[in-house]
């Protein structure tokens, strides 16, 4: 089935003449048709208009005689709904946006149409990227396709639901504290969080514009590679995007990592870690230490507070990139007779009770008498978990994570309780705080029920290659990423 195939297996196959794009399109729109009315990965998708650039794909590799440098040529890639894509509807999750187009293409999008990506789908997730669990989202819950009563992760559920269920060939997502690597983890992907500045955001919607980086969902280390090297590199939209060189991320993929040096932080690996994830994380140590590595133990002494600070400044920038959705420039207007009421009717009925909350938690903690208590001293937290992480660097060429404490909880299991749901994102946060780069690879099952393990890796910022090259060490190794959910 081609829609089960990696990027690199149906270019191969689209290189060598022997299947279409249109085939491949066709695959994935079936297996939408077959899954999706229990997953809902997907909020809409246009198969006319996926078919249409399919053909467009085939059309160009036929009279060109190959792809002529685009590595994405044909291939069928699924948009988290907080993309904007041209033409195309941007709702974040959200009812506030309503029947919004975007006029335009993020970076990214321009940059993957340019390798020859079909786009296609806008995937489900979070209300504004809220959540860890794709249950705040305006267009219903997501479901793990490895059990049906438990959430993908979140938020960028939609996109890891549909790689996993072979909807599509890979997926984007949005990491602003762990949105990518934890539904990768929960559903059994490859989810890679870019350092900060390596991706431009233009064309994201921002939540917390500090934390966010654009990153892909993938069903292998190679794909994560090459979806990076396509939409990674400077651009003058977004000003907090680093110029400099794009290395071939897939090229240097196979070497050894024999020598390299993974740290494990004695802080992650203790309490609310469930065993059987302990376990597959000890196995993945020593697969990795039989091929070389040498592991030791490292101490990131600041993660105690990684919670409260992330769950501060993300409120905080939340709060203001969120000002502009007041019922005058664009989405849903409920009138009022006078502006602020307007803004307050088209609030309260457009946004979800998740990003309420975290909308007045931010205010509250920029207030002037509050401001100095709780935001600046966040930021002078985040200054020490940066340094932890600065300083481990010198000692170690990567960290070695479980990516969340436990296996994909059960739908409803955490939503009344907001702090454990902030909770379950203890090890996936501290990456963005520091801004540097994390990607998580599948390591094993749990077993009754048999649900996914992610590891993660995190590295130095903008140490994305030799990140890759011990991911796909492991993953060639173990081979933990060709498993397939059953959905009959
Ligand atoms: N779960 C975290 C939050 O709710 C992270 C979300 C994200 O990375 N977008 O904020």
């Amino acid at each position: 089935m081609l829609n089960q195939l990696t990027i690199a297996e149906l270019s191969s196959k689209l290189n060598s003449g022997t299947v279409s794009s249109r085939e491949a399109a066709q695959a994935c729109l079936d297996q939408i048709e077959r899954v999706d009315g229990r997953l809902n990965a997907f909020i809409s998708h246009d198969p006319a208009d996926l078919l249409a650039q399919a053909d467009a794909a085939d059309r160009f590799r036929q009279e060109q005689g190959g792809n002529q440098g685009r590595p994405l040529l044909g291939i069928p890639i699924a948009v988290k709904d907080v993309i904007a894509v041209r033409g195309h509807p941007l709702n974040c999750g959200s009812k506030i946006l309503g029947s919004y187009v975007s006029p335009y293409d993020a970076t990214v999008i321009e940059k993957l149409r340019s390798a020859g990506a079909l786009l296609f789908g806008r995937v489900n997730m979070d209300e504004f990227a809220m959540g860890s669990s794709t249950e705040n989202s305006a267009f219903g819950v997501s479901r793990n396709p490895w059990d049906l009563d438990r959430t993908p992760g979140g938020s960028s559920g939609g996109s890891a639901v549909a790689v996993a269920a072979d909807e599509c060939l890979a997926g984007l997502g949005s990491d602003t504290g762990g949105s990518v690597r934890q539904p990768a983890a929960f559903c059994g992907c490859v989810g890679l969080k870019p350092s900060y500045g390596r991706v431009s955001r233009y064309g994201l919607v921002a939540y917390a514009s500090s934390l966010d980086q654009i990153g892909p969902l993938t069903k292998s280390v190679r794909d994560a590679a090459l979806m990076l090297e396509v939409i990674s590199g400077a651009d003058s939209k977004d000003s907090t995007c680093v110029p400099r060189e794009v290395p071939k991320f897939t090229e240097g993929l196979n070497g050894s990592i024999r020598g390299m040096r993974l740290g494990v932080p004695r802080e992650y690996m203790v309490g609310g870690l469930d065993p059987q994830v302990a376990d597959a994380v000890r196995a993945a140590l020593s697969e990795l230490e039989k091929q070389g590595a040498e592991i030791t133990e490292i101490s990131l002494p600041h993660t105690e507070y990684a919670v409260a600070t992330y769950y501060i400044v993300a409120t905080a920038e939340a709060s203001a990139n969120l000002a502009r959705f007041d019922g005058i420039r664009y989405g849903l207007r409920v009138d009022g007779a006078d502006p602020a009421e307007l803004y307050s009717r088209t609030r309260g009925a457009g946004f979800g009770t998740e990003v309420k909350r975290r909308v007045i938690l931010g205010t509250y903690v920029l207030s002037s008498g509050y401001y100095d208590a709780y935001y600046l001293r966040a930021q002078k937290v985040r200054t020490l978990i940066r340094k932890d992480f600065a300083e481990a660097f010198e000692r170690v060429d990567a960290i070695v994570t479980p990516t969340t404490p436990t296996a994909a909880f059960r739908i409803g299991e955490k939503s009344d309780d907001p702090l454990q749901m902030y909770l379950s994102d203890i090890y996936t946060l501290s990456c963005n705080l520091a801004g540097i780069c994390g990607v998580s690879v599948p390591c094993g099952f749990t077993t009754n029920p048999r649900l996914p393990i992610g590891l993660q890796l995190l590295g130095k910022p903008f140490g994305e290659e030799t990140l890759l090259r011990i991911a796909n060490a492991y993953e060639q190794a173990t081979g933990w990423h060709a498993a397939k959910p059953e959905l009959s």
